[in-house]
């Protein structure tokens, strides 16, 4: 990477963690990004009563970041044969996925025929179907997440494989894959706490190579214990759990976040001539199992020419 000068370019600028990702230890107060700048989120508010703990100097303490994740990078022979070896097993994720959809998305049929029959009589449709509507929605996207998070954790890999190449991706795959980062007051790293996804790569890939977190700097706390590593297992695993800590910062944080994103999704549709929610209904119905990131990306309309919209 080129070296630069004076100031950074846009792309440089951009923080690797969200807000409240990286934690002092001893105090438990987060790290907020502001002008260039991680530092406690209490003293930007004039709160903090711990003297001591230092601001840290974007992108100096992402650099540092890097370095002491070096000994995570994954040889690229081991990481691909793992690629292989998971897309042989999300063979039987798929079907499993395929015939719990389909039952679903029979479901739904039977809920927007009933809607149909509804603005016949009424001309609109009522909370009870929209409400049913909704909840097997709900179902759907869960149903098909595992898909999601199958082409989630082979990123993870990749990243794992690429660790040292450069800063920015070094901060990627620190980012997408810790939870919760601790430090010390002068910002050293002391623990982490992976996002369940990183969690399962992580002990995948100690299961191939026995050494590979044992000389880590830092502490890895609150380990998922996985009753099988399969990946079909380890995404039922994580779908019995509701998805609880699978990542942070999504709709699946908790069901409580996840049933607010739905009933956004819905209202919008509400707000559609009756019409126009069947068919809204029947997009979501079809288009789910095809793309499961509609859910997270949160579009609702999608456009349609012959449409007032
Ligand atoms: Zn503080």
């Amino acid at each position: 990477m080129p070296r630069l000068k004076g100031k950074y370019p846009k792309l440089y600028q951009m923080p690797s963690f969200n807000n409240g990702q990286l934690v002092f230890l001893q105090s438990n107060h987060s790290l907020t990004f502001i002008n260039g700048y991680y530092r406690c989120s209490l003293r930007q508010k004039g709160k903090c009563n711990v003297a001591d703990e230092l601001s840290f100097k974007y992108p100096v303490f992402e650099r540092r970041l890097s370095r002491a994740i070096q000994s995570l990078k994954l040889d690229e022979e081991i990481g691909r044969n793992i690629f292989y070896e998971w897309d042989r097993q999300a063979i039987d994720l798929r079907k499993q996925i395929e015939k719990d959809a389909d039952c679903i998305m029979q479901d739904m049929e039977a809920t927007i025929l009933v809607m149909k029959q509804e603005i016949k009589k009424t001309k609109k449709i009522s909370m009870r179907n929209t409400k049913e509507a909704r909840e097997r929605y709900g179902k759907l996207v869960k149903i098909t997440f595992p898909s999601l998070m199958h082409g989630f954790l082979s990123d993870l890999l990749k990243g794992l494989t690429a660790i040292g190449k450069t800063r920015i991706g070094d901060g990627l795959f620190v980012s997408a894959g810790f939870e919760k980062v601790y430090l010390s007051k002068e910002g050293k790293i002391l623990k982490v706490k992976l996002q369940g996804m990183n969690d399962y790569l992580f002990q995948y890939v100690e299961r191939k190579k026995p050494d590979f977190l044992k000389n880590l700097p830092f502490e890895i706390i609150e380990k998922i214990h996985f009753p099988s590593l399969n990946l079909l297992d380890a995404m039922n695993f994580f779908r019995n759990n509701n998805y609880k800590n699978v990542l942070s910062y999504s709709p699946f944080t908790s069901e409580c976040v996840f049933q607010k994103q739905l009933k956004k999704q819905t209202d919008s549709i509400k707000q559609l001539p009756p019409l126009e929610q069947i068919k809204m209904w029947e997009t979501l119905k079809d288009i789910t199992w095809q793309s499961p990131h509609v859910f997270f990306s949160g579009l609702a309309i999608p456009y349609d020419e012959n449409s007032s919209m």
